[in-house]
Formats: structure tokens, C-alpha cells, sequence
């Protein structure tokens, strides 16, 4: 049986394993593990920014930004069932205090519409908005891509207002593949961006931030604050390393196996799937009448 819940049920093959094995170690809360600091430049040459951080869990990657950005009683912008605002067990809230406003009707929303939902700083009333989050690819809306040319006018729009931007891109990659965009291109509009590690690529644990350095510099303190300071973490960065090399190029045919599954559950009588929605690895379908 192939369990197909989730990407995150892959388990690491046995060249990661060995990999894992090789990986030189040190102690990463002296910055000397020379496998944790190979994956963050790896990383930062990826996405295209000057530095990298590597953090336990994207959960975590989701909270620094709100650390370093906002201050408590802030408004953070993002799309419609975002990871942040769904699956973090109200970690925002508990962590940094802020709160959310949710936009757009499918996870993405254009740069209008952040526009409009964006509080000014120092008004009366209105919590400000410092951070615009957008998640590519979004998760609980079914793998959906953005466009680049709405990551750039999200992304300006929230420069020329003042607004923080991060891009939780937990499948970043994934977004790449499916669009034969560059990674880099897609982070460039945004201060922070994320990837997984243990999504797609397969590796058992691990998300990286990147941005610019004196941002990274300030997320060290949030992530021990945090308690994701950790030690000889390199056997978990050597299987980032390794799925970067290895397992990239797969993404192309997850998704086309996804594609596969979803044309032939698309056929069966009372299930109702929209496929011109089934872009990556995420099919979501419902049951109806007579399934
Ligand atoms: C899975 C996911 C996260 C969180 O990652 P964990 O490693 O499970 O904490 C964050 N954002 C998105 C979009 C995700 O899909």
C-alpha cells in the first residue's frame, strides 16, 4: 500500500540515511556544525538571499517572522486558511500577540486586496498591520500556486506601505516545479522566505528561513527563545543537503502522479474535483450524492 495522506509520511531512503551518517557535526549554538551552516548557504543561494537559519519545524519558521516584525496587538494580513491561522494551535496569538485578518477567497489574494484589508500605523482605532504572509504553494486550499507576477505586486505594494513580508513556503519548491519558475525569483518580492525539508523533499525533520542577514542575525535569539536552539543538528541538515541534490527534480513527478490520481478519481460518479485546481501535489476532493 502507498500511504498518500500526506507528503510528510515519507520516511528517508537509505542514501539519506547514509548521508545523515557521513555528516560532519559540531555544535550548532557556536555556529560551528559544518553541516547546519552547508545547508543555510545552500538555502540562501537557492531562494536568493544573503543568509539562511535552519529551524526544527515550519511551525517555527512561521513564528520568528511574527517575533522579529510585529509587536504585540499587531495585524498580520494573509490568505483565506492559512498554515499560521489554521494548524498552529493558536501559536501566533500565544508567541507574538498578533492577530490575523484573513483575505481573498481561495488562500491567495491579489495586491488590491491586501491594500484594502491594510491598517495604517498609528491610527485611533485599527490594529497596524506590519506583516502580509502569503503561503506558496497554500496548503489547505489544495497545493493551489501563486502567480509571480502577484507574489511582486503583493510584495511591492506591502515595501512602499511599510508592511513586513514573508512567504511561507513550506512547498516553495513545489510552486518552482509547477510553474518552471526559479525559487529565487518567487522569494525575491519578500523580506523572509521558508522552505520545508520534510514535505516533498523527504527529509524526517527541518524548515529553513532565509532573508537578509541582519534579520537572521536577529531570528538566532527568537529560535532559542523559542527552544529550537539546537546541538549537533547536522544530521538533520546533511538530509536537507541531500534532498537538495536528489530529490528536487522529483517534484515534477509527484505531481504528475497526483495529476494521474486526480483524472481518475475526477471519473467516478459523486466525486466532486475541480482538476483545473490540480496543479502540484495536493488533491482535494469531496464526496457527494451516489460516491
Ligand atoms: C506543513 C506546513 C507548515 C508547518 O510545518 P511543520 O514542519 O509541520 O511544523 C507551515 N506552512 C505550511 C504551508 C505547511 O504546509
Amino acid at each position: 500500500m502507498v500511504d498518500l495522506r500526506s507528503d510528510t509520511v515519507t520516511r528517508p531512503t537509505e542514501a539519506m540515511r547514509a548521508a545523515i551518517g557521513r555528516a560532519p557535526v559540531g555544535d550548532d549554538q557556536y555556529g560551528e556544525d559544518p553541516s547546519v551552516i552547508a545547508l543555510q548557504e545552500r538555502v540562501a543561494a537557492l531562494v536568493g538571499k544573503e543568509a539562511a537559519l535552519f529551524v526544527p519545524t515550519g511551525t517555527m519558521a512561521n513564528q520568528l517572522p511574527l517575533k522579529l516584525y510585529c509587536r504585540p496587538g499587531d495585524d498580520v494580513v494573509v490568505g483565506l486558511e492559512s498554515h499560521a491561522v489554521w494548524h498552529e494551535t493558536g501559536a501566533a496569538a500565544a508567541n507574538a500577540g498578533v492577530q490575523f485578518t484573513e483575505i481573498g477567497t481561495d488562500g491567495r489574494f491579489t495586491a488590491e486586496e491586501f491594500l484594502a484589508a491594510r491598517n495604517p500605523r498609528g491610527h485611533l482605532l485599527y490594529p497596524p498591520t506590519t506583516l502580509v504572509e502569503v503561503e506558496d504553494t497554500q496548503n489547505r486550499k489544495g497545493g493551489l500556486v501563486w502567480d509571480r507576477a502577484e507574489l511582486e505586486r503583493v510584495g511591492a505594494a506591502a515595501r512602499e506601505h511599510g508592511v513586513a513580508s514573508y512567504l511561507d513556503g513550506a512547498r516553495l519548491l513545489n510552486a518552482a516545479a509547477a510553474r518552471g519558475d526559479d525559487a529565487a525569483a518567487l522569494a525575491a518580492p519578500f523580506d523572509l522566505v521558508s522552505i520545508a525539508l520534510s514535505k516533498g523533499l523527504g527529509c524526517p525533520a527541518g524548515s529553513v528561513l532565509a532573508g537578509r542577514r541582519e534579520d537572521l542575525a536577529a531570528l538566532v535569539r527568537y529560535r532559542r527563545m523559542l527552544g529550537g536552539a539546537m546541538r549537533q543538528s547536522g544530521v538533520l541538515a546533511a538530509a536537507g543537503v541531500y534532498a537538495l541534490d536528489h530529490h528536487v527534480e522529483q517534484l515534477a513527478d509527484d505531481h504528475a502522479n497526483a495529476r494521474l490520481i486526480g483524472e481518475r478519481l475526477a471519473a467516478v460518479d459523486g466525486v466532486e474535483l475541480d482538476l483545473a485546481r490540480l496543479e502540484t501535489n495536493i488533491v482535494v476532493f469531496r464526496l457527494g450524492e451516489g460516491a
